[in-house]
């Protein structure tokens, strides 16, 4: 439980409950933005489950009960995680409650009906817009271990107040929200994760478009045999033409038409309804990131891609001959930044053992992703 039942005038001076919490004023405002009068949520913290929801009808009732409640433990904040769908769920769920200025919601369903969960955070008044995805390629589930530690990174470094890399929480806090769609193909991930026996998909119709490989590790597509990332309505019809495989197959098959998969069309609805000021795509492999598209990108972009350079030990790459992409097509309609991030180096999947070296290269992108130079 990360609420207590509150006498709602208390609430009126935010100012003195941040005083008495210790916890920035702005997080307990966007923390409580949809919450009963009655009710008050507070940031990194947990009451025990199972005991009743404590009260306060005082300041100082309140402060008692401040001395009784269980910061996050650091264990949970730092682990590294698998996530296949189920534990994602899981996760956004403890998330969202120990960190309430922190929302989700589901954006679609994939094609087996599986949500597609966003994750939002940011000030009420904040004036730029980030968004960050992950796992748009199953194999490539590594993306959505880093997107999750680092999150929680944020709103650790939120709640104490600590900088990270140079830049203040709070500021990024107040200036940028933030989109996280931390699962593009959910059901693409677990069926790399856990096999395809739970799936209740014909074993013969996924082995076919498996090509006969031994297990499913190298499976890149939805469970539609589709590359989700080779959807977008960009010079759709060039990847089309001169992409190998000519049906669905476990990679590298765009679909018998742009946005014909239910996971491509929900990522198109979300952007084009608000378009980010600046996306950024999280794949592996190659620790280089793509930042130009036809030239349509816009110069703030040329800056941008030094700062994650410089934090990554990355290669900015402005052009690579690749079309009908997420951020392709974001660059293409909406003539702003957009970013691909190749983490890590090696062979698809890349192996959990590499994750610290990933975390510790990649943290800084992220943190930078929600920066604006003012
Ligand atoms: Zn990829």
């Amino acid at each position: 439980m990360a609420f207590i039942y509150i006498k709602p005038e208390l609430k009126q001076n935010m100012e003195r409950l941040s005083d008495i919490l210790n916890i920035p004023e702005p997080l307990l405002i966007s923390a409580n933005a949809n919450a009963p009068a009655d009710e008050f949520y507070f940031p990194g913290a947990s009451f025990q489950a199972g005991k009743n929801v404590p009260a306060a009808e005082t300041y100082e009732q309140l402060q008692i009960l401040v001395n009784q409640y269980t910061l996050e433990d650091e264990q949970w904040l730092t682990k590294t995680v698998v996530y296949d769908s189920a534990e994602l769920k899981k996760e956004i769920d403890r998330l969202t409650e120990c960190f309430p200025f922190v929302t989700s919601r589901i954006i679609g369903r994939s094609s087996m009906g599986q949500p597609i969960y966003e994750l939002l955070l940011g000030a009420e008044n904040a004036g730029k817009r980030t968004h960050i995805n992950a796992s748009f390629h199953a194999n490539e589930w590594i993306t959505t271990s880093v997107l999750m530690k680092w999150l929680k990174e944020y709103c650790y470094h939120l709640c104490t107040g600590r900088s990270a890399l140079g830049f203040s929480p709070l500021d990024i806090f107040s200036s940028t929200k933030l989109s996280v769609v931390p699962i593009v193909n959910p059901d693409g991930v677990d069926l790399v994760l856990n096999g395809p026996g739970h799936l209740g998909i014909a074993r013969e119709a996924l082995d076919e478009l498996n090509e006969h490989q031994r297990d499913f590790r190298e499976w890149k597509a939805n469970i539609n045999g589709v590359d989700l990332n080779n959807q977008f309505p960009s010079f759709w019809e060039i990847e089309k033409q001169r992409k190998p495989p000519k049906s669905p197959s476990y990679r590298d098959y765009p679909g018998d038409e742009p946005l014909t998969e239910p996971e491509a069309a929900a990522m198109r609805d979300l952007i084009a309804n608000e378009p980010p000021d600046r996306l950024v795509a999280l794949h592996t492999q190659g620790e280089e990131i793509y930042w130009g598209y036809k030239g349509l990108e816009p110069p703030e972009s040329a800056d941008v891609i030094q700062t994650f350079e410089r934090l990554s030990g990355y290669k900015g790459v402005r052009y690579i001959d690749s079309y009908a992409g997420f951020r392709d097509w974001f660059i293409h309609y909406f003539g702003r930044e957009g970013y691909t991030v190749e983490l890590g180096k090696g062979k698809n999947p890349l192996p959990l053992k590499q994750f610290d070296d990933i975390y510790c290269k990649s943290r800084g992108i992220l943190w930078a992703s929600c920066f604006f130079e003012s």
